[in-house]
């Protein structure tokens, strides 16, 4: 197949989520003169603070710059995964730091059954499918790792995971590409797009007013609180809350400088036959890997389509120039695919931080929850929510991701010039680990 040929003949570049659900600023709320707290962002972070705030009756404003749910909230690959990747970084023996990093893993594992608790409250039908996941090891050295892990996130983070040797990955993935992996019990999949439609239709029951094409552009602390000025009006309010995570910008210079926008793409393939589906995914798991330039898949919440995602190139690019790259990964997975074209591609912004975890907190007067690393369906939810629930006084105890301070580098001024240059150190390790590993 060329280049060229990948491509179905309705290609769109556009999310395909949004063939049930588009992000939409149909009526626009007027902004209101005063609310108790303002919270700028409208993706699962703002939209489940809100939501939460609206259930203690404190009355909160989000402002979007664009539709709500415009960022990463319907862009994303839809996989639910409550801690698996938390603390990956930390290697110390101190007891502090090891008590540390279980805390983080703890509140993760909540954050998955925050995402269940609020599907089944308010109803949401987004194709919720709690079939687990599959971690496919890169290289034999990850397989080792994930065996020395796999106690801890049972232990802490409750994943029911387990080691899957490579003799018995088929049972898992229609793929003989990894050396094993690791499989995750607690973990699944849903449609993105439609559990945003959920909680934007919760606070809309609510009467939370969400303002879209809205930018915040101008924030001033006054006497009371904070006055924040949008492009369709000005709004006054005891508290504000930042949840821009990929799409943090100027007008709060101080997140700007703390994370790093990163683009993450995506292609969805044309509906694919039912035996050729299973195939690939015996039993519906979601699946990502252990390698740097990392891979993330699975079928539509219909088993009849793979969405296939990936850094298939470090910086921001035209999804077009990266559909190839990915279907290429997509087809060394599965050859069983080459010839299937693809339908949609798209891509969305992620967030990582210094010390890659998800933070939430308050600088300069601000609560912000911030920082996916990639993996914020459950997260950036309950950051969210545990931001409302500090903000109305009902947190139980303070959350574990709300602690250390979200931390900034010396030589980052918010352009994230050097991205591309660490996607190609991280492929060359990559290489190097498949290799010698
Ligand atoms: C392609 C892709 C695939 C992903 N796959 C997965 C996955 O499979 N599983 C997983 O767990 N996570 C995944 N993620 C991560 C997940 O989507 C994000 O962590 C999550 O959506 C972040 O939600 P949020 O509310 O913090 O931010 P977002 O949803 O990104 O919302 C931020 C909002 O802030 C608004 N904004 C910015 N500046 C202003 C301003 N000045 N005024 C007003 N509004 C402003 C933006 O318009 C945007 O709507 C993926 C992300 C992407 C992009």
């Amino acid at each position: 197949m060329n280049g060229k040929d990948i491509f179905h003949k309705d290609f769109q570049i556009k999310p395909w989520w949004w063939e049930a659900y588009e992000p939409q600023a149909i009526d626009l709320a007027d902004v209101p003169r005063t609310t108790d707290v303002a919270i700028v962002g409208a993706g699962y972070a703002g939209i489940s603070a809100a939501l939460e705030l609206a259930k203690n009756t404190i009355n909160a404003v989000v402002f979007d710059a664009e539709q709500p749910g415009f960022g990463g909230s319907t862009r994303n690959g839809g996989i639910v995964s409550g801690g698996g990747s938390v603390g990956k970084r930390y290697t110390s023996t101190s007891p502090s730091e090891i008590e540390h990093v279980n805390n983080l893993r703890r509140d993760a594992a909540d954050s998955f059954s925050l995402v269940e608790r609020l599907i089944e409250e308010e109803n949401i039908d987004c194709g919720w499918h709690r079939t687990g996941s599959f971690i496919g090891a890169w290289c034999e050295k990850h397989l080792k790792t994930m065996g020395e892990k796999v106690a801890l996130l049972n232990e802490h983070a409750y994943a029911d995971a387990y080691i899957v040797p490579r003799e018995q990955q088929r049972d898992y993935i229609g793929s003989d590409y990894y050396r094993g992996g690791m499989a995750v019990d607690r973990g699944g999949h849903l449609h993105p797009a439609l559990y945003f439609k959920g909680l934007l239709d919760a606070c809309e029951r609510r009467d939370v007013t969400v303002c879209a094409k809205a930018p915040v552009t101008r924030l001033t602390q006054t006497d009371t609180g904070w006055r924040i000025e949008t492009a369709r009006g000005v709004t006054d309010a005891k508290d504000i809350v930042i949840a821009t995570n990929g799409y943090t910008g100027d007008v709060t210079p101080q997140f700007k400088r703390r994370v790093v926008p990163i683009g993450s793409y995506l292609i969805a393939t044309e509906e694919l036959p039912d035996d050729l589906a299973r195939s690939i995914s015996p039993t519906n798991r979601a699946f990502a890997d252990s390698r740097r330039v990392l891979t993330y898949y699975r079928l539509s919440p219909d088993g009849k389509r793979l969405l296939f995602g990936g850094r298939a190139k470090f910086g921001q690019t035209d999804p077009l120039e990266t559909a190839p790259i990915l279907y290429r990964f997509m087809t060394d997975r599965f050859p069983q695919l080459k010839g299937s074209r693809i339908t949609h591609a798209w891509t969305g912004n992620v967030a990582f931080t210094m010390d890659e975890l998800p933070h939430m907190g308050t600088l300069d007067g601000m609560h912000y929850a911030l920082g996916c690393n990639g993996s914020g369906v459950a997260m950036m939810t309950y950051l969210g929510t545990q931001t409302a629930r500090k903000i109305a006084g009902v947190a139980n105890e303070p959350c574990a991701f709300d602690g250390p301070a979200l931390p900034g580098h010396a030589l980052y001024n918010g352009n994230p010039w050097f991205i591309p240059m660490v996607g190609r150190y991280f492929r060359v390790r990559d290489w190097i680990d498949r290799r010698l590993n």
